[in-house]
């Protein structure tokens, strides 16, 4: 037996002499001992009086993964976990995302579409498309749940086209026992309580805001499209319905520097809606691609896409801290994020033309969509996409290779010319970070386990990237 290349090993966590045992293929996440520890640094050539000793706990282990018999199993075992996921499909939910429109009443200065941007909404002819697809793909994949997320441009620009696709969906799921919900992924500038409680009605359950700062640090990001500040008014909205609906927050920072978004953290608390708000999410501003018909005209390649850039990981660490030190429980980070491109039956993104994409960012650039609502198949750039496998360009015995398959896409193209075949590693800020979003993990469980006062789940859910 040996420790399998996917095997992660957190020393002295929760206490001296104890360890954290994380398998990123199986997701397990095991707490042993120090005498246990020991077993495993020499588990290669033990006598046989050990062996039994321990014949239990070597089995627990290699059941979770953690341990395996030699290098060919793990690296077959390593080939038919990413043919499951390139292959497989969640059937528990399908996560769809719907653009209303593509305009939008803001004009933020990095705006990924704002390059491709024009001023089309998702008509009816192309709802009843859509809705026809859904029920469609539904029905053929056997989904128990959908969840869509209305997205954009500014989703609120086309409200109709909410009510219309929801009403049908929801009332079509409801006479065939399927789970229905939506969420809302808005700047907040048109969120009001009226229509928070209407689209309440229709399954609306998660309001997702994007904002940069408090006042001037959010405003010089996120203006109004004819000039003027937003801050004030979509505070005064978050105020309005946060007792509504669950509102949830999203936080770009740039390079480095954290003190805007350490400035809104605040401010939330100051107010009194900060453990009234849903889940934080930070993003570091990435690259987005040039205008349309020349996407390798890459903008803003000196933001953070850099895995290298010791300031990712510092970032990264000082936000964890800043949350826990208001009681603030982040995600783990430690889940299965190969690219959703890069799979058979992930989750899709509608456009206001109806055409199907994987990837949120590739929008505005119709030659990266995958399919069309109007057609149930998807056409040769899906393939393209689904067969890069440019995992083969990694070595095998990566520790990541089972939750990360070579990296992001859309980070291959910026970086490398427009290439999508190059890995994307992000091997360094993994390295740093990793320990740390296995302590996370191993406090959200513990936390469960004490709550519900049943053990702990050994396996974690898989994250998708939309
Ligand atoms: S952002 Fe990257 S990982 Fe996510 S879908 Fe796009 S290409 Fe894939
Ligand atoms: S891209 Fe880097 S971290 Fe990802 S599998 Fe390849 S070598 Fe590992």
């Amino acid at each position: 037996m040996k420790i399998s290349f996917h095997t992660i090993i957190v020393e002295d966590y929760p206490e001296k002499d104890q360890f954290l045992l994380y398998s990123t293929r199986t997701q397990a996440l095991i707490k042993i001992d120090k005498a246990l520890k020991n077993v495993l640094d020499r588990v290669v050539s033990l006598d046989e009086g050990t062996l039994l000793r321990y014949e239990k706990e070597l089995q627990h282990l290699y059941q979770a993964g953690i341990l395996v018999n030699d290098d060919n199993e793990d690296i077959q075992k390593l080939k038919t976990h990413l043919s499951r996921i390139k292959f497989g499909a969640d059937k528990s939910q399908y996560l769809v995302t719907i653009l209303t429109t593509y305009a939008c009443n803001l004009k933020c200065t990095y705006c990924f579409e704002e390059s491709s941007r024009t001023m089309v909404k998702l008509d009816d002819d192309t709802q009843k498309e859509v809705i026809r697809w859904l029920k469609n793909r539904i029905t053929e994949q056997g989904y128990s749940s959908l969840n869509i997320n209305y997205y954009g441009g500014e989703p609120l620009l086309n409200p109709a086209a909410i009510d219309h696709i929801s009403e049908e969906m929801q009332s079509w799921c409801r006479e065939r026992n399927i789970h229905f919900r939506f969420s809302l992924q808005t700047n907040g500038y048109l969120l009001t309580p009226d229509k928070v409680k209407r689209f309440k009605k229709l399954g609306l359950t998660n309001v997702r805001i994007s904002m940069d700062g408090v006042g001037d640090d959010h405003d010089k990001f996120r203006p109004l499209r004819g000039g003027g500040g937003t801050f004030d008014r979509i505070i005064g909205n978050i105020k309005d319905c946060v007792d509504l609906v669950k509102i949830s927050i999203s936080i770009g920072y740039d390079k480095g520097d954290i003190a805007p978004l350490e400035k809104l953290v605040n401010y939330f608390q100051e107010q009194g809606i900060l453990h009234k708000l849903g889940q934080f999410a930070f993003s570091p501003l990435i690259p987005s691609l040039g205008p349309k018909g020349e996407p390798q005209k890459i903008r803003g390649t000196q933001c953070m896409s850099n895995s290298h850039d010791a300031a990712l990981s510092q970032a990264a660490r000082k936000i964890s801290e800043l949350m826990a030190a208001k009681g603030v429980v982040l995600p783990s980070g430690m889940s299965t994020s190969v690219c959703p491109l890069t799979r058979e039956h992930s989750g899709v993104t509608i456009d206001q033309h109806g055409r199907l994409y994987r990837c949120n960012s590739l929008l505005g650039h119709p030659e990266f969509a995958i399919g069309d609502v109007r057609s149930d198949n998807y056409n040769s750039q899906h393939v393209f996409f689904r067969d890069l496998d440019v995992w083969k360009q990694c070595p095998t015995d990566c520790t990541y290779m089972p939750m990360c398959s070579g990296g992001c896409r859309l980070m291959s193209f910026v970086g490398n010319a427009g290439n999508f075949r190059v890995p994307s590693c992000k091997k360094p800020y993994l390295n740093e970070m990793a320990p740390e979003f296995i302590k996370r993990e191993y406090q959200k469980l513990t936390a469960q386990r004490n709550k519900a006062n049943a053990p702990a789940k050994n396996e974690g859910q898989q994250a998708i990237c939309t």
